[in-house]
């Protein structure tokens, strides 16, 4: 069976869905690799690398496209790739089908089985798979480093013939996977970190990792289904905004990273809460591509708005490309191979990670 990755063709990607170490790994499974020429440059994968691991390279994506049994992804494929999409063909990538519906039936339209790694359900057997928390453990990171250096602020206290230097202050919305992975680094930094969630369960881990959490009463107004929030009322999120103002006054780094899956960003920020901040200080929007936990925040973009730099970067793994990419290669093999064998795919719908991914399949949409 073949397994190809191609460039990905957004404008703001470095990374490619398989490695060289993956590709061996792959190969040593009974499978085939097929890398397009220079698709693993961004994250400074060779050729020859691909070559050494035993992968063929080939001169184009449309030669991936026509010859790859599975293709590897990380962006949802655009116009021109849908039609080049094979009858038959497993597509395995990024695709937010409760969002993408358009999307979703014009893939399907091609005949084509579509997988997708943001449905991978967060059990501990997927683990290895969960392709959205490698990702946003990589963003956290890279969004306190990215906040670092945008504020004109040294972030650990410094004690100085001159004086002493008080620590930044940090305040991270949202205690889940990119939240603890931004805690952890800005403490390491040397930041004094504040935190909010609205998920009572987390307080124990902000503080194993140094934070400082910010507790509120949320009454019933907040329902957790599996561990995740469900759904948070308006009253809530009023309250929490009214509790957060003061904190906001004091901060030279905000990050936001709350989410409620598949809903639209809660607005924890508005631009009453950005006025009443220090001129200088940085906010970096992780949910902007959700419709953001700032107000202000735009996609793609750096304003500056009431003396508050508002970074609004919709792909910071990329900005980490070598360990995004192959973090998520990885989360590709595991799945592939719990999928599949040399001989072909399993399809057992009777599997909760199968069932939970496999989107449409044979011209049928599985997943509405
Ligand atoms: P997650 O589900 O693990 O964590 C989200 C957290 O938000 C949860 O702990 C939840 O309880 C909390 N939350 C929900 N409502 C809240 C509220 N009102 N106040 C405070 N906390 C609240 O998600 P994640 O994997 O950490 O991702 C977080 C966000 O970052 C998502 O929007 C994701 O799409 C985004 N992300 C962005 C990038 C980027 O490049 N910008 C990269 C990766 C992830």
């Amino acid at each position: 069976m073949k397994i190809g990755a191609i460039k990905e063709t957004r404008p703001d990607e470095n990374r490619v869905a398989l490695s060289p170490t993956v590709c061996k790994q792959l190969i040593k499974n009974g499978f085939e690799c097929i890398i397009e020429s220079g698709a693993g440059l961004n994250s400074f994968f060779s050729d020859e690398a691909y070559v050494e691991a035993g992968a063929t390279i080939l001169s184009s994506a449309s030669e991936v496209f026509s010859s790859a049994d599975v293709l590897c992804k990380l962006n949802p494929p655009n116009e021109e790739e849908i039609e080049k999409l094979r009858a038959g063909t497993v597509l395995i990538t990024f695709v937010y089908h409760m969002t993408n519906k358009a999307l979703v039936e014009r893939i399907n339209a091609r005949q084509v089985a579509l997988f997708s790694m943001d449905a991978i359900p967060r059990i501990s057997r997927a683990q290895t798979m969960d392709a959205l928390s490698s990702q946003a453990n990589l963003a956290g990171y890279k969004a306190v480093t990215i906040a670092a250096n945008e504020s004109g602020k040294i972030f650990p206290m410094l004690m100085t013939a001159a004086g002493t230097i008080t620590p930044s202050k940090v305040l991270i919305f949202g205690a889940g996977v990119a939240g603890l992975q931004a805690i952890g680094t800005a403490r390491r930094l040397g930041a004094v970190v504040e935190v909010t969630d609205i998920r009572p369960q987390t307080k124990e881990e902000v503080e194993s990792l140094g934070g400082k959490f910010i507790s509120f009463d949320t009454g019933d107004g907040v329902k957790i289904e599996g561990g995740y929030v469900k759904e948070a009322g308006e009253d809530v999120l009023t309250r929490q905004r009214e509790i957060l103002k003061k904190h906001l006054a004091l901060a030279d780094v905000v990050i936001t990273t709350a989410q409620v899956p598949g809903r639209k960003a809660p607005v924890l920020v508005t631009e009453d809460m950005v006025k009443v901040m220090k001129m200088g200080s940085v906010i970096v929007d992780m949910a902007v591509e959700q419709g953001g936990n700032c107000e202000l925040s735009e996609v793609g973009k750096v304003v500056v708005k009431h003396g508050v730099k508002i970074i609004g970067y919709s792909n910071l793994p990329s900005l980490l490309a070598p360990n995004a990419s192959e973090s998520y290669a990885k989360n590709v093999y595991a799945f592939v191979t719990h999928l599949a064998s040399n001989e072909g795919f399993k399809w057992d719908m009777n599997d909760e990670i199968t069932a939970g991914t496999l989107i449409c399949r044979d011209g049928q949409i599985l997943k509405p």
